[in-house]
């Protein structure tokens, strides 16, 4: 079931919260007291009957913290009226954000957008993108301000001013210029669109929709899919980095031909399983 953590610098967001997803977040090590923040893309029952048992396990281990979700709005009649008939007190406060176009939330570490999604039921797809890094530092020019190496350096390299000689000085007089922070995008169910393929544009890593292989694709249309060929096309037209295809359907009992037939399109995919771990690095390095 679809339940995927972001996790960085002791942040996590997790994209969609299927059933079992607590007992997932428990295994892997993930934490239940972090800085978190749970983004729904629509409600299907795959992808989000997890989440009571996520803000019960929670509280059980006394979180204190609040925990944010963004979603569609009946998500919260749904959560205050399971929370009141099974009477779930919560350790916790529960801080939710109707889903809604553009910039949805900003959190310590990311901007959240969210966009349209093609399917069944409102869905909705998002962008979560890590604030922007200050930029490369530049020792030489440090030096000949006469900036001592050490703590006030360390300052600089962070984004922060120092004071020399009684004189501010500013990050961008010794480093070059702020730098995107990652981007990772998550379909969630749909069909492909172009307002996608804008939407997820140079995002270093793009997770979508692959419920069904390429021969099956007036299957995904009816069910308001995306096969792995349309997945891998998406990332194509958006210039992502990489790809990892998810939700497959239960009927292919390998997902190696559909991996074969998306890396075809697009080669940097890959398939995604359940506890699998993929790491997003900055893309100078
Ligand atoms: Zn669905």
């Amino acid at each position: 079931m679809p339940a995927i953590a972001i996790q960085r610098e002791g942040e996590v967001v997790l994209f969609d919260c299927g059933e079992g997803a607590q007992r997932r977040i428990l295994s892997e090590g993930i934490g239940l007291n972090k800085d978190t923040t749970v983004l729904i893309t629509h409600l299907h029952g795959d992808h989000v009957t997890g989440l009571l048992g996520l803000l019960q396990t929670m509280s059980l281990a006394q979180r204190r913290k609040p925990l944010r979700i963004v979603g569609p709005r009946k998500l919260k009649d749904w959560l205050k009226a399971t929370s009141e008939i099974l009477e779930i007190g919560l350790t916790f406060e529960v801080e939710f954000f109707p889903v809604r176009q553009g910039v949805v939330l900003r959190t310590k570490g990311f901007v959240i957008r969210a966009t349209h999604a093609l399917h069944s039921a409102e869905a909705h797809s998002y962008l979560i993108e890590e604030r922007g890094r200050p930029g490369v530092f530049y020792p030489k020019k440090a030096k000949r301000l006469g900036i001592p190496e050490g703590k006030l350096w360390s300052r600089l390299q962070k984004g922060r001013s120092v004071l020399v000689g009684g004189r501010s000085v500013s990050p961008r007089e010794v480093s070059g210029p702020v730098r995107p922070g990652r981007r990772v995008g998550y379909s969630g169910d749909t069909r492909p669109s172009s307002r996608l393929s804008r939407f997820f544009s140079r995002c270093d890593l793009l997770i979508f929709d692959s419920t069904f292989a390429g021969r099956d694709r007036q299957k995904a249309v009816e069910r308001r899919h995306s096969t792995c060929v349309e997945a891998a096309e998406v990332a194509k037209k958006a210039h992502a980095r990489k790809l990892a295809l998810t939700h497959f359907s239960a009927r292919y009992a390998s997902v190696t031909p559909l991996l074969k037939e998306a890396r075809a399109v697009f080669q940097e995919t890959v398939a995604a399983a359940d506890g699998m771990k993929v790491s997003v690095p900055y893309p100078e390095t």
